[in-house]
């Protein structure tokens, strides 16, 4: 999953957030002998954004999440359009 851009309408910034998020995650925590830990092949089960502010207006009240369908539109326009017109096999006449 591609990670979510913001942009701060106030100032115009693209590329410095600070960003709250809850992460859950599995992970193998490999102890030494000693209990020196290492935490090895972490991985994102669910991840949520809970607050974004701009980091030189130094608040979010103007931070918008960007539309990555926007960004990525040359690369596969169609495959998330919806089904709309799709005609479905096995579909029952109206007065059946
Ligand atoms: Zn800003």
């Amino acid at each position: 999953m591609a990670p979510a851009r913001f942009r701060c309408t106030a100032c115009g910034n693209l590329t410095r957030f600070d960003v709250v998020t809850d992460r859950r995650t599995r992970s193998f925590h490999h102890y030494s002998v000693g209990g020196a830990l290492t935490v090895e092949e972490e991985v994102v089960l669910s991840e949520s954004v809970v607050a974004v502010s701009c980091r030189w207006c130094g608040h979010g009240q103007a931070v918008e999440r960007l539309d990555l369908a926007d960004a990525d539109a040359d690369a596969d326009a169609d495959a998330d359009a919806p089904d709309a017109d799709v005609p479905v096999a096995g579909s029952r006449p109206a007065n059946g």
